[in-house]
């Protein structure tokens, strides 16, 4: 069993910092974030057996969920974000935050009156019984996933090649600029 440990302060601070940044919703509604390191089980060799977080059985480097009821009630907060502390320590300062950022994304208030940053008036979330804004989860925008050996077998009429191409055109310039740049395909080659 993967145990657990509450983020240091720094991990606090850069949550605050992504949210203030990129998510003015979640700050407007007053969203906390409880946040928790995950360390996956060691062997007596000392080294880590499997990923410390899983999400639809594949290994994630974090997941967040909205908080239940009873945690809070104990005022833990609106949301749990659980991050890989094995590899934290391996990530960049720029990852660190695009994971962040990410699991935010998955954080989607329910409103009463959007927040418009163009008109300034506030917003208003809905409140639990707790009076405490209600989060819904908000689903990838899309999702990738396939089996080499089904490729190989089927080809151009493969799901997966159909999923990636219609990936690739319907979002290539605009989302992934960067896989066009040639010092980066350099790199990762
Ligand atoms: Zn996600």
């Amino acid at each position: 069993m993967s145990t657990y440990e509450r983020c240091p302060k720094k991990v606090v601070d850069l949550i605050r910092k992504v949210m203030v940044k990129h998510q003015p919703h979640l700050k407007a509604a007053g969203v906390q974030v409880a946040a928790l390191f995950a360390y996956a089980p060691r062997d007596k060799n000392d080294n880590h057996k499997g990923s410390a977080i899983k999400h639809g059985g594949y290994a994630a480097a974090a997941v967040i969920r909205p908080a239940p009821p009873k945690l809070r009630a104990l005022g833990v907060g609106d949301a749990v974000l659980i991050i890989d502390g094995d590899h934290w320590i391996e990530w960049s300062e720029a990852g660190r935050a695009a994971l962040i950022d990410h699991e935010l994304e998955h954080l989607e208030v329910v409103w009463d009156v959007m927040p418009n940053s163009e008109t300034g008036y506030e917003g208003l979330p809905q409140l639990d019984d707790l009076n405490r804004p209600k989060i819904r989860t908000r689903l990838h925008d899309w999702q990738l996933g396939g089996f080499d050996a089904v490729v190989k077998r089927h080809g151009e009429a493969a799901f997966e090649a159909r999923n990636i191409r219609s990936l690739v055109d319907d979002f290539g310039q605009t989302l992934f600029p960067f896989m066009h740049a040639p010092e980066v395909a350099g790199r990762v080659a």
